[in-house]
């Protein structure tokens, strides 16, 4: 039988990269459902492609025009609005596995959708898991999902740790987990300079082509900031026993350091497509389409520590990591603002660390309870946010 894959994101980096690994394995995958929020020509393309039961816009402006032209294409998918429609293809009985690759708070409810409904979850969608993380978790257990991490380094950790990791990192001989980064395009730029950087400029990113939201994150290390956090609920670990280590040639996408003094890593292209294909066959091995690492043509591999004066996006996400409760969910909010705003010319580069801490400070972190505790901070955090750029933006 055929698994039925619903990619949420499709028009994005990674539902494309995903799509790509999908065309590879006709027998095996089929696309049920796609989703995309802006570029819809794309996302028309695509249907026409992978043929879904369901594709899902965020309007019903958007939905009418595509509707019609897949039904003037002889295609007989239906098209689904809006948060609604996400969750209902994320948790369909007919999905076996979900490609959560919406970014930012927006994917949120629909991945929690494919948690409750006990989906394969492949996530990419980090911001969903570092906002409500607890809760998260808990629905996993709760409703026997299997998640499995899309984000290269998540992936590559989950791959160095023993089967039985769940029983506690402690309990398995783990000592701590080094989580690689390549440290963007501003690793050795003159510290001075980082506030003139151009949104184009932290857009370029020396390793991987990806979303505009996660490369500027990547040139500001709020990615890696935002992973440690992921790391911590993914694994169980204690944000302390998670170093953060700089590899510009992103070739090892992370490491697992034992008791015993062995430290087991993953190698591979930077490429996207490894853990998707990854996270699609587990526990098999399937063809990425992704070229064989070539050690000689690489030669060396590099690491250095991060400087938190350059990075302070870190620092801000170790402090929420465990600070706990609302405060990843502030963070990110705050992060989600601040990166719009830069992209837009409204701040300077440097000032998304600002933006964020000050919206920190301004908002106390609570305990959470329920849902509605981590949307409140999500809508809190974006006000104040909102606050600040009015008095200090451009
Ligand atoms: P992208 O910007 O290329 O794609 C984002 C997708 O989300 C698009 O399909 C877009 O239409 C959709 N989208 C945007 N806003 C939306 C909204 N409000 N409602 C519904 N859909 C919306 O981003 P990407 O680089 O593919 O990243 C996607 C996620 O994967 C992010 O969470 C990112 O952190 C994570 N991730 C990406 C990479 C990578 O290499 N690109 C690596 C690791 C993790
Ligand atoms: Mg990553």
């Amino acid at each position: 039988m055929k698994q039925q894959i619903s990619v949420l994101g499709a028009t994005g980096s990674i539902g494309l990269s995903t799509l790509d690994v999908i065309a590879r394995h006709p027998h095996d995958y089929q696309v049920f459902a796609l989703s995309g929020f802006s570029r819809l020509a794309e996302l028309e393309r695509l249907c026409l492609l992978h043929r879904p039961q369901f594709a899902v816009v965020p309007t019903s402006e958007a939905a009418r025009p595509l509707q019609a032209a897949l039904e003037a294409s002889g295609l007989d998918t239906r098209v689904l609005v809006g948060e609604q429609g996400l969750c209902e293809v994320a948790a369909h009985p007919q999905v076996d596995a979900v490609m959560a690759a919406i970014v930012g708070a927006a994917g949120l409810k629909p991945t929690l959708a494919a948690v409750q409904a006990g989906k394969r979850v492949l996530l990419a969608n980090k911001e969903a898991l570092v906002m409500s993380g607890a809760l998260f978790m808990q629905a996993v257990q709760a409703h026997g999902a299997v998640l499995l991490p899309i984000d290269s380094e998540h992936n590559a950790i989950f791959q160095c740790m023993p089967g039985d990791y769940a029983r506690g990192l402690g309990q398995v001989g783990v000592r701590r987990i080094l989580l690689t980064a390549s440290g963007g395009p501003f690793r050795s730029w003159p510290l001075e300079r980082l506030a003139e950087a151009t949104p184009q400029q932290a857009c370029a990113h020396p390793n991987w082509a990806m979303g505009r939201k996660i490369s500027v994150d990547s040139a500001s290390m709020m990615n890696k900031g935002l992973e440690l956090i992921e790391a911590c609920w993914l694994f169980d670990a204690r944000p302390a026993q998670v170093e953060v280590v700089i590899h510009p040639q992103s070739v090892i996408h992370s490491l697992v350091d034992y008791v015993d003094g062995s430290v087991l890593a993953q190698l591979g292209n930077p490429d996207m497509r490894t853990p998707i294909a990854h996270a699609l066959a587990w526990p098999r091995r399937i063809d990425s389409g992704v070229a064989p690492l070539d050690l000689f043509a690489i030669a060396r591999l590099d690491f250095e520590a991060p400087d938190e004066r350059r990075f302070p996006c870190l620092k801000l996400a170790r402090q929420a990591a465990e600070a706990g409760g609302t405060a990843p969910a502030l963070l990110n909010a705050a992060n989600e603002v601040a990166v719009a705003a830069f992209l837009d010319g409204r701040i300077r580069f440097d000032e998304i660390a600002r933006m964020i801490e000050a919206v920190l400070n301004r908002i106390s972190a609570i305990a959470v309870q329920q849902l509605d505790d981590v949307l409140h901070a999500d809508a809190q955090a974006r006000i104040v946010a909102q606050d600040w750029l009015v008095r200090y933006g451009h």
